[in-house]
Parts: structure tokens; sequence; C-alpha cells
């Protein structure tokens, strides 16, 4: 049946790619959407099933103003089934929606002065926005929520902390981490004095895999730190050493790319990529509220102890980091996963810092 499946899918983008009359791209829907919209179709209607019963990928439409719809798994097969039957099916759409234009979108920042270390910043980090399947339960409300409720403790517990705490709300991070580069890109002296940064971005599970970006020096501090934490929170997590850097899944990428250490805490899965991913399931009754408060108590620790530690973190030059991840990249080492957002894998070099797209409206700049 597998094997059946994956033949019809294949001839199924073969015959998308012969009606775009474009053999050279895997990607024929981009270049087919738009062609239809211009021959003046009606509306587009598709399926992305994402391997899970009910569960469907949302991602962007390909036309400006035909409406693109997203059927059910098992609606769509009806309705692809009357067609290729000649029966004529007949579907009433619905839709309604404005483009309003290039509208401004902001990042929301928090912080608490450092007393000792102003200059020195330990950052709480996660996206604020979602894709449009559903309400962004777990990407990223949950990271968001980790993020709000670490920096609430920290600010009732540890008032006064040596370094200072930022946490960042990042929005734009689906369209490409927008908020979090322009951010970075704007306060170099933050990416220079930064000591940690800790995102969370996969989902509702607790933290499993810690990792020290690609950062051979900052190893020790951050085993350090893990060493720390209480065992029934670390007893979890699997520490993989340097690891790799990120490449570009979610926003710690923003600052790993200039060779400062910026964190991911992966979580456990809970199915994210097949359940709630970038599907019109990631809703809030999808949160593990357990997990959460675990990671919560562990990523005020983390700040806590980052603040705390006498040593600076080590840190690297972007330009002898690629040579020397390149080079243990030679040698073998694959161990980088936990780097990357979890369970995506690590990049197979150092990051280069993309640019933010900018408004080209002087106002909203
Ligand atoms: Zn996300």
């Amino acid at each position: 049946m597998k094997t059946m499946r994956d033949q019809m899918t294949r001839q199924w983008n073969l015959r998308l790619l012969r009606a775009s009359g474009d053999t050279s791209t895997s990607f024929a829907l981009r270049t087919l959407a738009p062609k239809l919209e211009a021959a003046g179709v009606r509306a587009l209607v598709g399926n992305r099933w994402s391997d899970g019963w009910g569960v469907d990928k949302i991602f962007n439409a390909r036309t400006q103003q035909t409406p693109t719809i997203d059927l059910s798994c098992e609606d769509y097969g009806l309705v692809y089934r009357l067609t290729e039957n000649h029966q004529n099916p007949l579907l009433r759409i619905q839709a309604e929606s404005e483009n309003l234009g290039e509208v401004p979108v902001f990042n929301l920042i928090g912080e608490i002065r450092g007393s000792q270390k102003p200059d020195e910043y330990v950052f709480l980090s996660a996206h604020f926005d979602s894709w449009d399947g559903s309400s962004g339960g777990v990407d990223n409300g949950t990271g968001t929520i980790t993020m709000l409720e670490a920096m609430r403790i920290l600010k009732q517990a540890y008032p006064n902390p040596k370094r200072t705490i930022i946490v960042g709300h990042w929005s734009g991070e689906e369209q490409g981490l927008v908020g979090s580069r322009a951010f970075a890109a704007d306060h170099p002296e933050i990416v220079k004095g930064l000591q940690a940064l800790f995102n969370q971005d996969n989902g509702t599970g607790r933290v499993v895999n810690v990792a020290a970006s690609g950062l051979l020096d900052a190893t020790s501090n951050l085993a350090g730190w893990l060493a720390r934490v209480p065992r029934e929170i670390s007893r979890n997590i699997t520490f993989g050493f340097a690891g790799s850097p990120a490449g570009g899944g979610s926003d710690n990428a923003s600052f790993a790319c200039y060779g400062a250490p910026a964190f991911s805490l992966g979580s456990l899965s809970w199915d994210y990529g097949k359940y709630t991913w970038h599907t019109n399931r990631d809703t809030f009754d999808k949160i593990v509220w357990d997990d959460l408060k675990n990671n919560v108590v562990l990523t005020a620790m983390l700040a806590y102890l980052a603040s705390e530690d006498p040593t600076m973190i080590g840190r690297v030059n972007p330009d002898s980091a690629r040579a020397a991840f390149a080079a243990t990249r030679a040698s073998g080492d694959t161990t980088g996963r936990a780097a990357g957002r979890g369970g995506f894998g690590g990049p197979r070099a150092w990051p280069q810092c993309d640019k933010a797209p900018r408004s080209t409206n002087p106002r909203l700049r």
C-alpha cells in the first residue's frame, strides 16, 4: 500500500510538472499556481496531508487574488475521484479576505538590567508569531509562554542579576527569522556582549537536547550549568557537547551565525512534525503543561547560572569557526543534531548571517 501511495504521489507530481510546462523544478506548484491564476481560475483547491489522521500542513498560497483552499484528505479524495470520473463535482466556496498591503510588525523586548556587568547579556528567546492554519499553540505559543514565565520568575527571585537579562519575543520568524535577524543586525553591542541565548521553538515537550551550538570553548560552561540543575530536570537531557550551530530553523540562528553563544533548548517531539507543526491542529489543547513547567524552571535556572558565571562564555570569530566547523564535519562528528531545531539536523557549514528584509517605505522601516 505504501509503495502504491508513493507511486501515485510521484505520478501526480509528474502530471503537475507537465501541466505547468516546467520540468526544470520540483516545485511545480510554485509556478503552476500563478499561471492558473493568470488564466482566470475561480479558486485553487488542494490538500497537503501531514501523515497523521485529520492533519494537513498549511503553508503559503501562491496566488495573489484567487482563493487557495485546503480541503481535508477525505474530502479532497472524494472531489478528486468525482473529477477523474467526469462527474463534474461543483464546489461552492465562500472566502473573504482583505489585502492590507505592507503592515508594520514588532518584536516584544523585556529587560532586567544587570547590576555588575550591564553590558553582558543573557537572552531568553522565542518567536511570537505563528503560521495561520491554526492559532499556533505549540509553534510557538509554548516557547513564548516558557520565556514569559521564566522572566516572571527571574524578576521575582533574582531582581538584581549580575548581567543584563533580556527576553525577545520575535515577529516574522515564520517568514525567515525576520524580527530576530533585524534585532541582531541593529544591536551589534548585544551580539558582542552575549553571554548566552536560550531559544525554544520545537513544540510542547520537555527539553531533551542541549548542545553548545558548535562553540568548542562554550561546552564546559554549558555543561557546568546543566550539572547544577536538579536531577529531575537534567536527567531528561542529552548533552550534545559542542554540537553544531543552528542551521536557520529558528531565531537562535540569527545570533549563532555571528559566532555568538546562542543555544537551542530542544524539546521532546510529542509528534510535533506530524501533528502540530504548521498544521490545522496546532491549538491550545495540545499544550503539555507539566513539560512546560519543567522547561520554565530549566530556562530560569540556566539564565541565573549564565548570569552568575564568573567567566564570560567562549565565543568564536565566525570565520575561524567556519574553518574549525568544516574540519569537525570532515572528521565525521555528526553529533550536532541537538543544536539545530530538534530533530531537524545541523547544517553542513557554519551558517552565514542573512539580512532581514526591510520595508522600502521609510515610515515602516
Ligand atoms: Zn516556530
